[in-house]
């Protein structure tokens, strides 16, 4: 069987504990019509610290010392990053030096 992106020759591989054939470009595919592996898989720690630029107008100003500049307040909020039973992930942003940061508790 050959890799229907680059044309090489698939090889067998285990994965939790079906056999999947994979390719040196990344290509894998089940042997029963499983979903086919991608690496879009879903990275917490890739979401990024983003927030539009009127925090200051929409969150509370908590105490909170940044770790940038030391200041004792910064505004903050929660964002459900991740599945719905785990807690929210925090985020606050100097009042200061607008540095932004968060924290997992
Ligand atoms: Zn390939
Ligand atoms: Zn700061």
């Amino acid at each position: 069987m050959f890799c229907p992106k680059c044309g090489s020759l698939l090889l067998p591989k285990k994965h939790d504990g079906r056999k999947v054939l994979v390719c040196r470009c990344g290509y894998a595919s089940g042997d029963a019509g499983a979903p086919t592996l991608t690496e879009n898989v879903t990275r917490p720690d890739a979401v990024a610290v983003v927030e539009s630029e009127d925090a200051e107008k929409t969150h509370p100003l908590v105490d909170a010392e940044c770790p940038k500049c030391r200041h004792g307040k910064a505004y903050y909020w929660t964002v459900q990053t991740r599945a719905g039973d785990e807690a929210p992930t925090q985020f606050f942003r100097c009042e200061k030096c607008k540095h932004s940061w968060r924290d997992y508790n």
